[in-house]
């Protein structure tokens, strides 16, 4: 379940990237209300209205809602050749020979309508998460363990496994609770607000999108169509739910045993149905057993419980015609069928009469190969740097 990353800055208190640091070092703290927008030069080093004369701030609107006006729309945006590369190290002085990529990564994020948005750990970091494989301040390395931490098949296998995981689950939730959101977090919130942003598919479980007041719905109604914006592929680590009963709770960490919380319970019971359990014995029933919980996370060798609920929506949206912009950020795509999300969805933004969709990939660290071979040419660029940085791109 866990997502891999490129984003190196995973430290607390919270530590802002480079980028960010040089144009926000007088106020850092006020990141998690309003980040500080160079707009003047951004707009400055653009001349974005020599490259799209219909969307000047004056006749700009968020709401285009006319096939003629995405024509138009669509038709105003130079498309760089595909796996075209945007450093975004210097932002916002961008070197001479990214001039153009820097304005159509401006454009797309600013006059597409339907955008769909893949992020994993790497947008959280800049939070104080912890990614899970990076090497040095990753998880897996600070717990001097792999992945089978988060295999179902081994974190029950024995005493210390268990131990292992209550206190990563613990620390990660911890983590989780007192995490502000970050910039890129807000520019979610920010296309959410208007109504540009069609889908969120997250592979964190830290439920930072849930604090955002325009994305934060996460109750898959099953009506076609009718879809939260959000999807939370993994999960989330914000809550604990009965094997037995299937009753969701509010994560208490003290029910956990821990190293430090040595009165928990390695594998705690369901309260419900031990209640239910006091009444039946009350009224001379035989007993139905009691469940346990953990946290409603998915780990490897498990099936989602809203797996099938989360692949209708996939199905929904990678048929949907009208989505023109597909950012995969924070993630290099480790697990399988994340990667098949994406692919599946940048190959229907390409194909077709009518798709002349865009496909961007932001990381701190360059594709692999793989990857590569995965998009083949639908890759329209690949943003290199802190994907905190895009939120600067929004008028
Ligand atoms: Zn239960």
């Amino acid at each position: 379940m866990a997502s891999s990353t490129s984003n190196s800055s995973s430290t607390v208190p919270l530590t802002p990237p480079n980028t960010l640091k040089r144009k926000q070092q007088h106020n850092v703290e006020s990141l998690n209300v309003s980040p500080l927008k160079p707009k003047l030069l951004l707009h400055d080093l653009l001349q974005y209205e020599k490259l799209t004369p219909t969307s000047s701030p004056e006749k700009k609107s968020h709401k285009l809602t006319s096939s003629k006006n995405k024509r138009k729309l669509n038709g105003s945006i130079r498309r760089p050749i595909p796996n075209s590369t945007l450093s975004l190290d210097c932002y916002p002085m961008i070197k001479p020979n990214e001039k153009s990529h820097n304005k159509y990564l401006h454009c797309i994020l600013n006059e597409c309508q339907n955008i769909v948005v893949v992020a994993g750990a790497g947008i959280s970091t800049y939070a104080g998460i912890p990614d899970f494989r990076s090497k040095n301040s990753g998880l897996y390395s600070k717990n001097k363990c792999n992945k089978s931490l988060m295999d179902l098949n081994m974190i029950y296998s024995n005493e210390s496994m268990t131990l292992k995981f209550n206190e990563l689950m613990v620390s990660l939730y911890s983590k989780s609770i007192n995490a502000k959101i970050t910039p890129f977090h807000q520019l979610l919130d920010k296309l959410a607000e208007q109504k540009r942003l069609k889908r969120v598919y997250t592979q964190n479980i830290d439920s930072l999108e849930t604090k955002l007041p325009h994305v934060m719905e996460t109750q898959i109604n099953k009506t076609k169509g009718n879809y939260p914006i959000l999807v939370q592929l993994h999960g989330n680590i914000s809550e604990t739910r009965c094997n037995k009963c299937n009753n969701i709770r509010k994560f208490d960490p003290n029910r956990l045993q821990t190293s430090e919380n040595p009165k928990g319970r390695l594998i705690p019971s369901c309260l419900e149905c031990e209640e239910l359990e006091s009444v039946r014995s009350i009224a001379g029933l035989r007993s139905k057993g009691v469940g346990t919980i953990r946290p409603t996370i998915t780990l490897y060798n498990e099936v989602h419980n809203k797996g099938d609920a989360i692949a209708d929506i996939i199905n929904y949206d990678t048929k949907l015609k009208s989505i023109d912009l597909l950012i995969i950020v924070g993630t290099m795509l480790s697990i399988p069928h994340v990667k098949k999300l994406c692919q599946n969805m940048a190959h229907s933004l390409k194909n077709g009469r009518r798709r002349k969709g865009h496909v961007i990939f932001v990381s701190n660290e360059p594709p692999t190969q793989s990857i590569l071979n995965t998009f083949k040419d639908t890759l329209d660029m690949i943003v290199i740097g802190d994907c905190q940085t895009l939120y600067n791109y929004i008028d």
